[in-house]
Parts: C-alpha cells; sequence; structure tokens
C-alpha cells in the first residue's frame, strides 16, 4: 500500500523505513501538504503529516479526489487539521499522543544547565582559543526552587530530574496529583506562589486559552528579580514583546527556549543565508542569556522510533480494517 509521506527530513525517512517492510511503499516527499501540493497524493490509502502542513478543507477535498482515508500525523498535535472537514470528507485522522517524555524534559534541563552554567558561551570561546573564564559564572542548581507548570508526563520527568539535583520543586496543575508529589517530595502550589517563589520556572502545560501569554509583563512582575525561565512547551505560552522587555530590565536573568511564539515557517528549515525578517526573534537571539533551539526536544532516536512504530502501525491496522491503536484516533 502506497503512503505519502510529507515534510519529509531525513530522520523521518530513515526511521519510517525501518518500521516497515515491503508492506508499505513509503513514498517521501520533502515539500508541505496543502491544497496545492494534495494531488500529489492520488493513488495513496494514507498521507502522512507533521505540524506545519496545512490540512484545511480545501486541503481535504482534494485528498478525498485523490481516493485518501486516512491522514496519519506524526505528531501528538493536530491544530493544523480542520476534523469537521475531515469528517465531511470522509477522512480518518489518527495520531501519536506520546512518543518519549523523556527526550522533552532531558532537553529542557540540558537547557538550564547549558544556559546557567554558560556552556553555550564556553564552547564558542574555546575554539577561539579564548580560556578565559570572565563572564561564565553560573549558580549550583542544589538548593535552588524550580516552579514546574503542568505535572504532566513531560512535567513529572522534568520534576524528578531536579529533585535529583538537590532542587525544592513546586508545581502548578489544574489537575493535581497529590500521591506523586508526596512520594516525590513535590509541593503543589497556586500559580502566584510558584511565581513569586522560583528562581526556575519550565514550562509544560499545554497551549489552551488558559494558558495563552501565561508569562506576559504582569506575571513576569510577579516573579523573583534574575529567574531563569525554560520553556518546551509551545511558544504561545509567552508573551515575547513581555519576555524581551523584563531582559533587558534584568528582572529575567536567563531565557531557554526551545519553542517560539512565532516559530512557524522559521524552525526547522535551514535560512541561514537570509535576512531574518522576525525583529522579535533578533532580539531575542542578541542576548548572550538567551539560548534558542528550533522545537527539538522531542529529536530521540527512541522518540523517533515510536514515531514511526505507532505510525507504521495504525496505517496497516487501518488498511485491515482493525481498529486504530488506543488513544490515537483524533
Ligand atoms: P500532558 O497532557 O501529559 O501534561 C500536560 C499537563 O498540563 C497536564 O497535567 C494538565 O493538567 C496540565 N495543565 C493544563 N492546563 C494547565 C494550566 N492552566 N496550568 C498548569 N497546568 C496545566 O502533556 P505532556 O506530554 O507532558 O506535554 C506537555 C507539553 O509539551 C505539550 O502540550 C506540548 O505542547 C509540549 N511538547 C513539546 C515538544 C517539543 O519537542 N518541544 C514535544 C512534545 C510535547
Amino acid at each position: 500500500m502506497t503512503v505519502v509521506v510529507y515534510d519529509t527530513k531525513p530522520y523521518d525517512r530513515e526511521h519510517l523505513a525501518t518500521a516497515a517492510h515491503a508492506d508499505i511503499d513509503w513514498r517521501f516527499q520533502e515539500f508541505r501538504l496543502n491544497a496545492d501540493t494534495a494531488s500529489t497524493a492520488e493513488g495513496a490509502l494514507a498521507v502522512c503529516a507533521f505540524v506545519n502542513d496545512e490540512i484545511d478543507a480545501p486541503c481535504l477535498e482534494r485528498l478525498a479526489e485523490m481516493g485518501v482515508k486516512l491522514i496519519a500525523m506524526r505528531s501528538a498535535g493536530f491544530n493544523n487539521v480542520d476534523l469537521d472537514a475531515a469528517k465531511k470528507a470522509g477522512i480518518t485522522v489518527c495520531r501519536v499522543p506520546a512518543y518519549s517524555p523523556n527526550a522533552v524534559a532531558e532537553h529542557a534541563i540540558g537547557l538550564l544547565l547549558t544556559l546557567n552554567r554558560k556552556i553555550h558561551r564556553a564552547y564558542n570561546r574555546v575554539r577561539e582559543q579564548n580560556f578565559s573564564l570572565n563572564g561564565l559564572v553560573g549558580f549550583d542548581l542544589a538548593g535552588r526552587t524550580v516552579g514546574v507548570v503542568g505535572t504532566g508526563k513531560i512535567g513529572r520527568i522534568a520534576a524528578q530530574i531536579c529533585c535529583g539535583f538537590g532542587m525544592t520543586v513546586l508545581a502548578s496543575d489544574t489537575q493535581e496529583d497529590p500521591d506523586w508529589a508526596r512520594v516525590n517530595g513535590v509541593r503543589y502550589v497556586r500559580l502566584p506562589e510558584l511565581f513569586s517563589e522560583s528562581d526556575i520556572i519550565t514550562l509544560h502545560a499545554p497551549l489552551l486559552l488558559e494558558t495563552y501569554h501565561l508569562i506576559k509583563a504582569r506575571t513576569i512582575a510577579q516573579m523573583k528579580r534574575g529567574v531563569t525561565i525554560v520553556n518546551t512547551s509551545r511558544g504561545k505560552l509567552i508573551d515575547t514583546g513581555a519576555l524581551i522587555e523584563g531582559l533587558k530590565s534584568g528582572q529575567i536573568g536567563g531565557v531557554a527556549l526551545d519553542v517560539y511564539e512565532e516559530e512557524e515557517g522559521v524552525f526547522f528549515e535551514d535560512h541561514s543565508g537570509e535576512v531574518l525578517q522576525d525583529d522579535e526573534l533578533a532580539r531575542l537571539l542578541s542576548f548572550p542569556n538567551v539560548l534558542v533551539t528550533s522545537h527539538q526536544a522531542f529529536l530521540t532516536e527512541e522518540a523517533l522510533n515510536e514515531i514511526a512504530r505507532v505510525t507504521a502501525a495504525n496505517i496497516r491496522r487501518f488498511a485491515a480494517g482493525e481498529g486504530l491503536l488506543d488513544g490515537t484516533a483524533v
């Protein structure tokens, strides 16, 4: 059976090819899926899409005309799919709800360590044979207070790693798990207390109406002076303009971002050699105490294997008329 894979990167190709043997004929495309490119799915039972594909009503109508019956998202998120239009077009949508929470939590802590100990700057210095330590003073994480916003799959692992460092861990979640907190020595508090007590704040809540711009001028003002903020969740949890003002005034001491409010169309691609049009991103990149990675927290062997395994299994099950794997239907 033929499956067209859009927005394919070399690592997708490698892991999907390993997850399916002769039964799935992957047709890898580097361009994105949208209404203009959907005709390339002709003859395919399924398409495999990613977070920046534009799967709106015109695209879905075109896919249905091409005979496509399944969209297998190789991501947890599916906010780029018009689900009503998919239903109307008779197309089933599935996703990979959880691949490796460890991957994201470990990246968040990696960013924190890099930023705090200024490893990004030290790396560049020694390559220039500048072995000076001036300006590289960090702080011990042991004894500091970290505030974990969102204690789902990823937030819990991040919190537990911080416990291992000997940090005091505060947490905030709309659905608290007191047993988990007790066992791990984590204390649930309301957000204002988390903001005012934490030396470091790490975001692991999903993007919802209530979490949009959770970090903004008003909440930044509640934080300790010199606070470090880590975001590996979704860019829109932070008001970038307010973040920049906080950095300029010194209210915020450091920021590590794996996600950015306006990352669409910028992250995941090589734009070197081009003029960066996003002034806020350009300003962020100019601070010595800001570290940005391009939405790569999920990018481990384990996570890619799991994404490929679940995607291939769902396509096989769908083709055989069996139900999708538990929790993967959208
Ligand atoms: P999850 O659903 O297991 O956990 C999310 C937690 O946030 C839940 O416990 C939920 O109750 C809590 N929450 C909801 N609203 C909240 C609020 N207003 N305040 C505090 N907590 C709130 O999700 P997860 O698997 O842990 O993923 C967390 C987020 O990480 C995802 O939503 C996604 O945006 C992001 N993510 C990023 C990457 C990456 O590569 N950077 C990869 C995967 C996931």
